[in-house]
């Protein structure tokens, strides 16, 4: 009887952990802007792991297109060896946050010093590039632990996560990864997306074409934190 008890507590203390590390949302280790709210019909569009020498400059050309503005959350080293592409990111308008220095699997592993380096180097390059201060933050893969909490905290990063995960990554097909957006799409969404993959584009043209249909409007997330804060 005590042992099933001790059973049952130790599962329900793992799954609150494992949910505090892996939901962004959770808001235990840190906290993370996922959404707005408000009923006006307005979204934001983020995007990971660029800039990307091939998706990124179309991602712009049809942001541009549609006279969107968006974020991007630049891995530092690929920031490094494309700085014109974050150039332009800033120059047209968009938002340039920080997504770690190499987007490392062992990322949320990292001791505190050596994190608090990575990111301080990435946020070193990205400033170097746009000549502008970077404080938004988005933790690769989302992971929140009280390390990544700490270095946040230290470096003063506003956080943001996201209340729709497109799963683009997975490579299934776009009317698939579309259908999984529009399922979850509400006033105030902050929808993760990505600008590294070969159909970017046609998801991104998808979507538009979604949000326009719908009326939504597109807002850059730190207009949907200054005017829609939770
Ligand atoms: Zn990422």
């Amino acid at each position: 009887m005590v042992w099933g008890l001790l059973i049952v507590c130790i599962l329900a203390i793992g799954s609150f952990l494992f949910y505090a590390s892996y939901s962004i949302a959770s808001g235990v280790y840190l906290k993370a802007f996922c959404r707005a709210n408000t009923r006006e019909k307005v979204v934001a569009l983020t995007f990971d792991d660029g800039p990307d020498p091939i998706q990124s400059p179309f991602v712009l050309d049809l942001l541009s297109r549609y006279q969107a503005k968006a974020s991007f959350f630049c891995i530092g080293e690929k920031a490094a060896q494309y700085p014109e592409i974050v150039r332009r990111m800033y120059r047209e308008g968009h938002l340039v946050g920080n997504h770690s220095l190499q987007h490392k699997n062992s990322f949320p592993l990292t001791p505190y010093r050596e994190m608090l380096a990575d990111l301080t180097q990435t946020q070193e390059i990205l400033e170097g590039i746009i000549e502008a201060p970077v404080t938004f933050f988005r933790p690769p893969f989302g992971v929140t632990n009280p390390t990544v909490g700490k270095a946040v905290r230290t470096l003063g990063y506003t956080t943001i996560g996201w209340s729709v995960r497109s799963l683009d990554t997975r490579g299934e097909p776009v009317d698939r990864i579309m259908k999984r957006i529009t399922k979850q799409i509400r006033p105030g969404a902050v929808i993760l997306l990505h600008d590294r993959l070969p159909d970017s584009v046609e998801l991104l043209t998808a979507l538009f074409e979604y949000l326009q249909a719908n009326e939504y409007k597109v807002k850059r997330v730190d207009e949907l934190i200054n005017n829609y804060a939770l």
